[in-house]
């Protein structure tokens, strides 16, 4: 320390910025298909600010600050967040739901208090109760996504105790997101909600088609979304809502009898490759894995490569598709192979 009027203030600053820079104490790393706003909601809580008052240190007022963030990535939010976690924006950008070809699917942001009506996040009790540190999944917000594949579950949209929807961004108190804002109900303990296996399976094959024609850029030009948006008219169920509309139990309603009538509603499509792509997917909705694999691979690369520009079909696409659908069309040959 130096003797000089003034150093010593100089020094110690010159030092704490070595051992600890610009960042925040403590570092929360993403996890796997974690939507922002949850990572966020964390993210504050780790460094002792609960989630409402987080908001405010990132620029934001009351009301869904952090669902917003979602979707519109705003830019001086996320520069804060990024500078002060070294989590590149990039990657910051892969969790949020900005330019998302399925934007049409997601659950809207309102809170009109309807029994029937949509809540914007869904939740798998059995996932938030294995995760070490529980999260909120990007696919929770869409529309279509109404169970869980690794617990063979339906999601919930409500707190089972007091009937309210996530509201994890109004949170005043230090406490995790998991606990319900409103009655402090534990989301892990609510009970299991039964899917029936060919429900699940609908609902995996349009998971797993909407990733692909995503990935592929052919949803703005084909019927796809319109045909999901219109499921409850399409089963006879809420006639003249929008699926976007529903809430999830509803959903579940919907897909049960989706799930009983010949798939023509989804493959039916102008172009005869798509018609025929969808068609595999829902002919071996075992290999969902591997369709779910291959996605996985493809869209790391699309964002890996141009983080916001849509991307057409690539030759590694097409190529892929090519094998996948006559490894389907030739099953014995490929067994032969292997033997
Ligand atoms: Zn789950
Ligand atoms: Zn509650």
């Amino acid at each position: 320390m130096t003797t000089f009027e003034g150093g010593p203030t100089i020094a110690i600053r010159a030092r704490y910025e070595e051992v600890v820079s610009d960042r925040w104490p403590v570092f929360v790393r993403p996890q796997p298909g974690e939507l922002l706003s949850s990572w966020v909601h964390r993210l504050g809580l780790a460094n002792g600010i609960a989630p409402r008052p987080f908001g405010r240190v990132l620029g934001f007022s009351a009301g869904m600050w952090s669902p917003s963030l979602d979707m519109s990535f705003q830019s001086d939010a996320v520069n804060i967040l990024s500078a002060y976690t070294g989590i590149p924006l990039p990657q910051l950008f892969t969790m949020s739901l900005k330019g998302s070809p399925l934007k049409r699917l997601l659950l809207p942001l309102r809170d009109d208090g309807r029994r029937r009506s949509s809540a914007w996040l869904q939740f798998c009790p059995q996932c938030l109760a294995e995760d070490a540190q529980p999260y909120f999944r990007r696919q929770w917000r869409l529309s279509t996504r109404i169970s869980c594949p690794h617990h063979r579950c339906g999601l919930r949209d409500r707190c089972p105790s007091c009937r309210s929807r996530i509201a994890a961004f109004n949170q005043v108190e230090l406490v995790p997101q998991h606990f319900c804002v409103t009655c402090g109900f534990d989301l892990r303990q609510a009970s299991r909600v039964f899917v029936s296996p060919s429900v699940r399976s609908l609902d995996q094959c349009i998971h797993d088609i909407c990733r692909l024609e995503a990935i592929t850029g052919t949803v703005p030009t084909n019927s796809l979304i319109r045909r999901l948006l219109a499921i409850p008219d399409i089963c006879s169920q809420h006639t003249a809502a929008s699926l976007v509309s529903l809430s999830t139990s509803a959903r579940i309603r919907c897909f049960a009898r989706l799930a009983m009538r010949p798939n023509d509603w989804l493959i039916e499509d102008d172009d005869a490759v798509v018609a025929l792509w969808r068609r595999s997917i829902l002919s071996v909705d075992g290999h969902a894995s591997l369709i779910g694999l291959l996605a996985d691979a493809l869209e790391r690369k699309r964002l890996r490569l141009r983080p916001e520009k849509r991307q057409h079909p690539t030759t590694e696409l097409s190529s892929l598709l090519t094998a996948y659908l006559r490894m389907m069309e030739n099953p014995r040959r490929r067994s032969v192979k292997r033997n």
